[in-house]
């Protein structure tokens, strides 16, 4: 609308703030400053590095740093190295869009779940609002997830409708997750709200 080109950028306060990597003119991946930082893409549980193109959690260390020089922080941020070089021909490495959070990651039947996969589809049904909430339980010593989503203005009345919805929904959530989840549709403004960081994760299940 405004006539300008919009970039992507990555930061964290702990860092430099804003502009810790940046996307060039071909906006494919963020080019991150490698003569500033070294960059290390690890798995999050074994802390060993992956291969390029591989989503880990993004480990960073400071090089100029003088009053708080920071070593192998991890940041809990998910992304991967976009492997190959940018046609622009800067050499710095890419990093990907982030994926999501290394401490948001759910367990659930041995499978490694994020909250973002499920935001991602829940986004893409004009129908629902933006809040959602995912409740983790022990049904009959089995792990269970329920996601309750709020509808948009108009709670449909259609009983058909809503059930052929809630289906669509469970179906294109079981894809991505590859667990079936049960699904309820919710009028807006039921969920309930939290200051700040909005709780997107509730985990009741019984701890062994
Ligand atoms: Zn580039």
């Amino acid at each position: 609308m405004l006539g300008v080109k919009a970039y992507n950028s990555f930061g964290m306060s702990e860092m430099c703030g804003p502009g810790v990597a940046f996307e060039c003119p071909e906006q494919n991946g963020m080019h991150i400053w490698e003569d500033y930082y070294i960059v290390e893409i690890v798995n999050p549980d074994t802390l060993e590095p992956v291969p390029d193109g591989e989503v880990g959690e993004l480990v960073l260390t400071t090089l100029k740093r003088e009053a708080m020089p920071l070593l192998r922080y991890r940041t809990r941020d998910l992304t991967r190295i976009l492997p190959g070089e940018c046609p622009c021909g800067r050499h710095h490495l890419r990093l990907d869009r982030m994926k999501g959070r290394s401490d948001d990651m759910i367990i659930l039947k041995g499978v490694n779940i994020f909250p973002i996969q499920i935001e991602t589809i829940l986004m893409q049904f004009q129908e629902l609002a933006s809040d959602y909430l995912i409740t983790l339980e022990t049904v009959d010593d089995n792990d269970a997830m329920t996601v309750d989503v709020e509808m948009k203005d108009l709670f449909i009345d259609d009983y058909a409708k809503l059930q052929a919805l809630t289906r669509e929904i469970t179906r294109q959530l079981r894809d991505e997750i590859l667990i079936t989840p049960r699904v309820r549709l919710v009028p807006k403004n039921t969920l309930p709200k939290s200051e700040g960081k909005a709780v997107r994760v509730v985990d009741t299940r019984k701890k062994y």
